[in-house]
């Protein structure tokens, strides 16, 4: 028996652990990924990858080879009896990545472990989490190797992405709370020819028993359905709801269908101690709506900056509990949306449906729609740790949760292009992907004094976070700050001013993790050192 020490040891290796790696890898923090199985799992689950994971990949280097792999999907269509009765449009989104991308989860985990690689980290597999105890300063890991050794770890912080079955939520008595659907699904993959509909589209047959083809890279088509049984039926009811959808379309090649249940259900903690869960470890809803493995993927961008900074000593372990204030929302949110998008197609309600589908043909209807499909609306306003200094206090401006416009305090910053910097041309999130904090000073139209003056100001405060915080001084005036083209962005257009609503000059600080988490308008240079203040430890980063 060997006994080993680490900062944060990761329990599973699915999409949620092999992204946390990478936000460790990126940060430089020592960190081990233990795995229980030799190699990964041959049959794959999520497909979708929405666009707010898609500008995580690009943050973390790994989006060109989704693109390269996956297939865009740029509509959802819903059919009644074979006629098209409405659509969910993703073309006009805020995002860069204005779409779904159909991918197989397989793959996914093989661009994430390639990226890890590059970063320097590595999967060990064959390796099972059994037993923790838990000290004030660490946590102690019982292992097993696959052939019957034992490993006996020690780490600063264990994180729990061991999916649905958890064993480390298991072992620090977290509750997995919610309940399981009765109704059966079933998926099955193959080959299709003459289908009648866009290429890029996903169908959902809205009668029962209610057939949804997704297209795949490679020109393999998965279709879930509705199963009645798990006998050999099922296929038949397959080629008969796409005969349906699309006359004369033929599913080739079927491989041997898989049958699933699906469930609702959230940890009743994130956190206990040193030990986190992240992934379907923490929350699990119904795949209907494509959100659990981007959730977990999501969970885990959220966690591994504020990892980093605590194992760092640059902030106190504090800080972690706003992980589960801004993520176990989100969970509860997307349990929800997919609990009543599950009880509506097993009630197949008209009313209920026609409803719906009017609502998606309404501008604001069908933006709030494929906002919340995206992922790219949800803000943190549940948040210990975002704030603002309002002159006139800003009345809450994200209905639900969701940021459907600009930028609502605690939401993720949309991405903005044609900035002028010292290199040429930029875009914000190229800005940002780096990972520290970003401090934007927008000065709207000034002059080369006033901008000194604010200038002398970020530096004064940027100091005292070292490369934690990366400060930008952004004019609409094309003014020349000769000492600081560095910290100069020219927004001629004036864009990233009306992202962020600035008329008169303000203070925007992003997270690490591209959400607002500080504004002030004017410019309250104390507001923001108090609110840094409770996020970073500046002795400690100085
Ligand atoms: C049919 C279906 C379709 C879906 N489609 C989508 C979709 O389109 N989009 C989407 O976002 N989500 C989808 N989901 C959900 C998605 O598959 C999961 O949310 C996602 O796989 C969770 O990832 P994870 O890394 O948290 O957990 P997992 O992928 O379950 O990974 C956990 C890992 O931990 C390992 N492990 C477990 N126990 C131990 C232990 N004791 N020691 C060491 N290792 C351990 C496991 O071997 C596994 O590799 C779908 C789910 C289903 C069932």
């Amino acid at each position: 028996m060997r006994d080993e020490r680490t900062e944060v040891l990761i329990i599973g290796a699915g999409p949620t652990g092999l992204m946390l790696a990478i936000e460790l890898a990126r940060r430089g923090v020592r960190f081990r990924l233990v795995e229980r199985l030799l190699e990964p799992l041959g049959w794959d689950r999520a497909t979708v990858v929405h666009s707010r994971t898609l500008e995580i990949f690009e943050a973390t280097g790994a989006v060109d080879d989704f693109l390269t792999c996956g297939h865009a999907i740029r509509s959802v269509g819903f059919f009644e009896l074979g006629a098209r009765v409405g659509s969910l449009q993703l073309g006009g989104l805020d995002s860069r990545f204005p779409f779904d991308l159909n991918i197989p989860e397989q793959r996914t985990e093989r661009i994430l472990t390639a990226r890890l690689e590059q970063l320097g980290g590595r999967v060990e597999h064959g390796i099972e989490f059994e037993q923790l105890e838990q000290t004030e300063d660490s946590v102690n890991v019982g292992l097993r190797y696959s052939d019957g050794r034992n490993l006996r770890l020690t780490a600063s912080y264990v994180v729990g992405c061991d999916g649905y079955n958890s064993a480390v939520r298991k072992a620090v008595a977290c509750e997995f709370e919610g309940h399981d659907y009765p109704s059966l699904w079933g998926v099955v993959d193959g080959h299709m020819a003459g289908w009648s509909h866009p290429a890029d589209e996903t169908a959902v047959q809205l009668e029962a028993p209610g057939v949804n083809p997704l297209p795949l890279p490679d020109g393999r088509w998965r279709i879930y359905f509705r199963a009645q049984s798990k006998g050999s039926e099922a296929l038949d009811a397959v080629r008969e709801g796409l005969e349906v959808l699309s006359p004369g379309a033929e599913f080739r090649d079927p491989d041997e269908p898989q049958f699933f249940h699906t469930h609702f259900r959230v940890a009743d903690g994130y956190r206990r101690g040193r030990v986190l869960l992240a992934g379907d470890a923490a929350h699990v809803c119904s795949p209907i709506q494509g959100h659990g493995m981007n959730a977990g993927i999501q969970d885990v961008y959220n966690l591994g900056w504020k990892l980093a900074l605590v194992v760092g000593g640059a902030s106190s372990d504090a800080l972690l509990d706003s992980y589960e204030a801004e993520r176990r929302p989100v969970a509860e949110a997307i349990g929800r949306s997919g609990e009543a998008a599950e009880t509506r197609w097993v009630e197949q309600d008209p009313v209920v449906t026609h409803k719906i589908m009017d609502r998606l043909a309404t501008g604001n209807g069908g933006r709030a729609a494929a906002v919340g499909l995206s992922e790219i609306g949800f803000t943190y306003e549940e948040s210990p740790i975002i704030s603002e200094a309002m002159l006139p206090p800003r009345a809450g401006d994200a209905v639900r949760g969701q940021c459907l416009d600009g930028v609502c305090l605690g939401a993720r910053v949309g991405d903005t292009e044609e900035l002028q910097g010292q290199d040429g041309q930029l875009r914000l999130h190229e800005r940002i992907a780096a990972s520290g904090f970003t401090l934007l000073v927008l000065l709207n139209d000034t002059d080369v004094i006033a901008a000194g003056k604010e200038l002398a100001r970020a530096r004064d405060v940027a100091s005292r976070y070292g490369s934690y915080l990366q400060t930008y001084l952004v004019t609409r005036s094309a003014i020349e700050l000769t000492d600081a083209w560095g910290e100069h962005l020219w927004d001629a257009g004036g864009a990233l001013h009306e992202r962020f609503g600035a008329d008169e000059p303000a203070l925007c600080l992003l997270r690490p993790d591209g959400h607002l988490g500080f504004r002030a308008a004017p410019p309250a240079w104390e507001a923001l050192e108090e609110h840094l203040g409770r996020v970073l430890l500046p002795a400690r980063v100085a």
